[in-house]
């Protein structure tokens, strides 16, 4: 489903990385795994077009996205991928169900149905009540479920997510790990997930290590 070809990007004189490789199977759960700068966030934003490379090439979805224009990526982006970013990263200003409904919104989905599909998911993640708070008002665990909502509503062929528990402690990040494979299970989503903690990653199917800007442990699946 998703492919990374000798991948380099540098921040300036910053090498980020330095020709990643990476197969990730369509239906896979991938852990990427690799010490602080090592390249993991900056893999999976390449991965999921939010940065284009300076050298490799990356195949996604059966075609090829790094050499696509800024529309088309978008709209790949919008249209197949979702992403749950660490410590949630929601709209202050937006409510918990607006937040979630945003992917829908931004793909054209009218306002109503939008909110009627996000509002199916705060039951299914046990925050139902939550609905109209605003990001402020929730807790940590709460908001890390809203915006693995806002990754999922959108059903996405694949689904991005940087360092999901990291901001939460360990039994709240086990039931948001639970919830993230149980969905993306039964979705059948593609699923990179970056992450530090081992215990973590053991949800996977294959956990892959990241080291000065290379991919360095299985790169392929066995
Ligand atoms: P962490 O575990 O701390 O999140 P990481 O493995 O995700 O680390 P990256 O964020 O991918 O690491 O960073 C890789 C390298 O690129 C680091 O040296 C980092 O300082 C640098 N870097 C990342 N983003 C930027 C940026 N926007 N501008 C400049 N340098 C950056
Ligand atoms: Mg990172």
């Amino acid at each position: 489903a998703l492919e990374a070809r000798g991948v380099a990007l540098s921040f300036g004189e910053t090498p980020a990385l330095r020709g990643a490789d990476l197969i990730v199977e369509t239906g896979e759960i991938v852990a990427v795994m690799g010490p602080s700068g090592s390249g993991k966030s900056t893999l999976l934003h390449c991965l999921a077009g939010i940065l284009v490379p300076d050298a490799g090439e990356i195949h996604a979805l059966g075609r090829r996205i790094d050499n696509l224009n800024e529309a088309e990526r978008s709209e790949l982006r919008r249209d197949r991928f979702g992403f749950v970013f660490q410590f949630g990263q929601l709209v202050p200003e937006l409510t918990a169900e607006e937040n979630v409904a945003l992917p829908l919104l931004l793909g054209g989905v009218r306002r109503e149905p939008a909110l009627r599909r996000a509002r199916e998911w705060f039951g299914r993640l046990g925050i139902d009540g939550l609905e109209r708070r605003r990001s402020g008002e929730l807790s940590g665990g709460q908001a890390q479920r809203v915006a693995l909502a806002r990754g999922l509503v959108g059903e996405p062929a694949v689904l991005f997510a940087d360092e999901p528990t990291g901001a939460l402690d360990s039994f709240t990040g086990e039931q948001v790990m639970d919830l993230l494979v149980d969905s993306a299970r039964r979705q059948g989503a593609t699923v990179v997930l970056v992450t530090h903690e081992a215990r973590v990653a053991a949800y996977a199917d294959r956990e892959i290590m990241v080291r000065d800007g290379r991919v360095t442990s299985p790169a392929v699946a066995s």
